[in-house]
Formats: C-alpha cells, structure tokens, sequence
C-alpha cells in the first residue's frame, strides 16, 4: 500500500471525540438478574412472543456466525438496518455537509447518491466507461483534496457485472480516503469478495447484505466490514438498537441454513441462463448484458412500450431506460421458473402484436 491513509484525518472531527449514547445494557452484560435498568415493560408482551427487553446493541451471537461464514474476525463486523444503515453512517461519519465531497460511478446504485443528498455533501460522478468497467483515470482525476468516500458496486446494480479487481487495488492504493466495494450481489459471481484482503488496506470497507441471496430482504440487516477502528466508530453513531430482536432471532435461525441459501442461489443462476436463452430467441430484444447477479439488464427496440405492456399484465420489471449508459433498458430479476415463463409468455404476445415481420 503506497499511500497514506491516516481514519483519523477522514473522519469529521467531532466525530472522533464524541461520546455515545450509552444504554441500559452497555453497562451490564450479564445474564440473569432482574433488569429494572430499562423501563421495560416486565410483564410481558401483548403478542404470543416476548419482545419487552431491548435487542443485544452489538448482535454478539450473529456476528459469531458470521465469523465462521466469512473468515473474518467479529471486531470487523458492522450489522446495520440494511446495507442502506452502513452507507448512510459511512457518509455522515466522515463528510461534512456543504464541503465535503464523494465519488460515484453511473450507472450504479442509487443510494450513495441519496444518502449524500440528503446531509447536503458534494458527488462527484465518473462514469463507467461503454463496457461498464471503472475508469480509472476519471475517477483519480475526480478526487479532491476533502474527498472522502469512492463508492464502488460489485457486481454493479444496474449492469450485472463485477469490476475489474485491478481497477479497484489502483484506486486503493492511490485514494487516501475510504474505498467503499459494495458486493450486495457477492453470492451470485464466482469471484471472491474482498472481504479477504482487508488487512491489506486499511481504507477498504466492503458491504454485503442478506436482502439477496439469502432471502431475507424484510429482516432489513445489512452486513458491513471495515477495519477494527471504522467498526468502533461506526458502533458509536449508530441508533443503539438499530437491528429489533425479531430480526436477530429470525436472522440466528437462518444462518443455520447456509446450504438452502446456496441451494437457491444455484437455482437462481440455472433459471438466469434459461431466461437468458429465451429472451435471445425474442426479436424485440436487442442485446442482454452478461450478469454476475440475480438480474438481467436487456435492452430492447422499445423499453418504454415493453415496460407499459409488461404494467398492464401485472408484471413488474424496473425501467432503466432513461438511466445514463443504459438508454433502451430494462432491469429484470430473476424470478421462479413459473414466473420467468409468464414473463416469457407475455413478451411473446407483446411481440406478435407489435412486430410486424
Ligand atoms: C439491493 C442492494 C443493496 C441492499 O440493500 P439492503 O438495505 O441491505 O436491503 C445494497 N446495495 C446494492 C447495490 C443493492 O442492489
């Protein structure tokens, strides 16, 4: 690593001495007792289910879990409503609103630029190029002195594809702020997540998410790991119960069954290559671009009168058409193998009274 990446000069400085919130069970860790710390409700709850004591703040017993699943030590891990928690406290963490400014690379995922949108910080765009690969010399070019965060989605959310590792180790090693790698589709590519090269940059957060493969997308638990001192600050400005306990209890219970999840994501692929095929076989598409996810980005002679046909059959697919580099798009997920073919079938209809050969 040739530069000088330094958390603390990253970091909004307020931030660095703030004091947290300190909840009833931060000072107690221990388990029986009687709590009369929290102004709980100690009879009970009104549901089947008891849900009157507060959630672990720290999720200990996930974060064990994950440890097993993805190598990595519990002190690296940040659980958060969502990934969309992760990127929102990684944002307001180190950029000031009004000077402070991150880069994001079009087409991508939507929520970088919302989340610095909403706390007023400055985005820098740089595009992926025509075959949706960073380009490396725009996006160093776009750095500024008071940038913070280089957000990078891969696989990408619109296009499907992984970047380049090349192109990310370059803007690694030569960016003294955070590299945020978003590998919310990580399960889906054979590629290995740089979740495994953590110690090797201090500035890299990776973000993954169990709203996908995993199926558990109204869990809302979002997966981020960063280095033991971004994890402790990220801890600090988080709300203290930001994961309920019926979505740690359900989430514990799920991650016994890491085979079903694997089991499903294999049946996701063999119907992505199938719908694939049948999309081809469709005069109306133009071209589908390779995907490493669980969606097709395909472009067709008309998205628009596809996207309004496909409204009126009661299928839903998500219109990119107007989206930089993605002109004449539509993103659509891989769904069941009945769902696929009535979208097949539909298209079909569409067609026969649309094209006239
Ligand atoms: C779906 C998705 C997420 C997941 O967000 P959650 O808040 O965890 O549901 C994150 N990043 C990208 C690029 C996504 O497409």
């Amino acid at each position: 690593m040739n530069n000088t990446f330094d958390l603390k000069k990253i970091l909004r400085p307020h931030i660095l001495t703030l004091a947290p919130y300190s909840s009833a069970r931060d000072e107690y860790t221990g388990h029986v007792g009687i709590f009369l710390d929290a102004n709980e409700n100690p009879y009970g709850s009104v549901t089947e289910a008891d849900y009157n004591r507060y959630p672990d703040p720290y999720q200990a017993e996930i974060k064990q879990k994950i440890t097993v699943i993805k190598q990595v030590s519990a002190d690296r891990i940040f659980l958060g409503n969502g990934s969309d928690e992760p990127i929102d406290l990684l944002t307001r963490a180190t950029c000031s609103p009004g000077t402070d400014h991150v880069i994001i690379m079009p087409p991508t995922y939507g929520m970088y630029e919302v989340s610095a949108s909403i706390h007023d910080v400055r985005i820098d765009k740089a595009s992926l190029t025509t075959d949706y690969q960073i380009d490396v010399d725009a996006v160093l070019n776009a750095v500024k002195d008071n940038t913070k965060i280089i957000w990078i989605c891969s696989p990408n959310n619109p296009t499907g594809n992984n970047m380049q590792d090349s192109a990310i180790e370059t803007i690694l090693n030569s960016f003294n702020g955070l590299v945020v790698v978003d590998e919310a589709y990580i399960d889906f590519t054979d590629k290995p997540s740089w979740v495994s090269r953590l110690d090797e940059f201090p500035n890299l957060v990776v973000l993954q998410t169990f709203s996908k493969a995993w199926g558990l997308a109204g869990l809302r638990v979002g997966m981020c790991f960063a280095s033991v001192e971004l994890v402790r600050i990220l801890n600090k400005i988080k709300p203290p119960y930001n994961i309920s306990l019926p979505a740690q209890q359900a989430l514990l219970a799920g991650l016994e069954h890491i085979t079903a999840k694997d089991n499903m994501v294999a049946d996701i692929l063999q119907e992505r290559a199938s719908l694939e095929t049948s999309l081809l076989d469709l005069p109306i598409v133009v071209k589908i671009h390779p995907s490493d996810a669980n969606f097709l980005l395909v472009q067709f002679e008309d998205a628009k009168a596809v996207m309004d046909y496909l409204i009126n059959e009661t299928i839903i697919v998500r219109d990119r058409s107007r989206v930089h580099l993605c002109e004449g798009c539509l993103r659509i997920t891989v769904g069941t193998n009945k769902e696929n073919e009535v979208l097949i079938d539909s298209l079909k209809k569409y067609q026969q009274k649309n094209v006239t050969v």
